[in-house]
């Protein structure tokens, strides 16, 4: 894999470029924006999270001639058969109204009968993908399991507070980025579906060299 020093992330939602330049921090890496560089935003006609963060990396790298990252993710309800997923962001509107869509989502499975956290399983997912201008790419996939609930706390953003991830009493809505992220210093498993990703891109990006 080429090494990178300068990568153009591939999206126009603020807080995910947020995100991933904490990500990188530790990394000697410049990070721009598709939004910075005036990129098109692809239309995400993809089947699944993998597909969609390919085509949407590939897009930025040809576009701009630099390594481009791209994530798709979602979150994915067991009793709503994997819903909103792949359509997360599409179930919120546009503009996005988060507190309506997860209202809606709570009342669905209310409806259903669904109260237990056993009958709340719920994940996030985040496939994250590199592609370089020579189109040689590397892509992962990360995932975090927990319950829908209620939602709770005004931290993060989308969907974090009616997800609450095994093993926490906190939702991500009630976390700060760095308890979200749990990133260890000792190597062993982040917390977020992003940061878990993360971790695997990192380790084949930056210590294969
Ligand atoms: P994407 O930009 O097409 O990947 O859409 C992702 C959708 O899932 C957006 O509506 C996000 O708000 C939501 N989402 C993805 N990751 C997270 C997260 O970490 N917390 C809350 N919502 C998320």
């Amino acid at each position: 894999m080429p090494p990178i020093t300068r990568l153009v992330l591939a999206t126009h939602n603020a807080a995910k470029v947020a995100e991933f330049r904490d990500l990188f921090a530790p990394h000697a890496i410049e990070i721009v924006s598709a939004g910075d560089l005036g990129l098109p935003e692809p239309d995400e006609t993809g089947t699944t999270f993998v597909a969609n963060a390919e085509l949407k990396a590939e897009a930025a790298a040809l576009a701009s001639g630099l390594p481009a990252l791209a994530d798709d993710s979602g979150l994915c309800v067991d009793g709503l058969g994997g819903d909103p997923g792949i359509y997360s962001a599409r179930w919120a509107g546009k503009p996005a109204d988060f507190p309506a869509v997860m209202a809606r989502i709570d009342a669905m499975l209310t409806e259903r009968g669904l109260m237990s956290d056993a009958q709340r399983r719920a994940h996030f997912v985040a496939a994250l993908s590199v592609v370089w201008p020579d189109r040689q790419r590397l892509t992962v996939e990360g995932k975090v399991f927990g319950t829908a609930v209620p939602p709770r706390g005004i931290l993060g953003f989308g969907y974090d507070p009616m997800f609450r991830p095994d093993g926490h009493d906190k939702t991500f809505g009630e976390m700060t980025a760095m308890q979200k992220h749990g990133i260890p210093i000792d190597g062993s498993q982040a917390l977020s579906h992003r940061a878990r990703a993360f971790q695997l891109l990192a380790a084949q990006l930056f210590t294969a060299r």
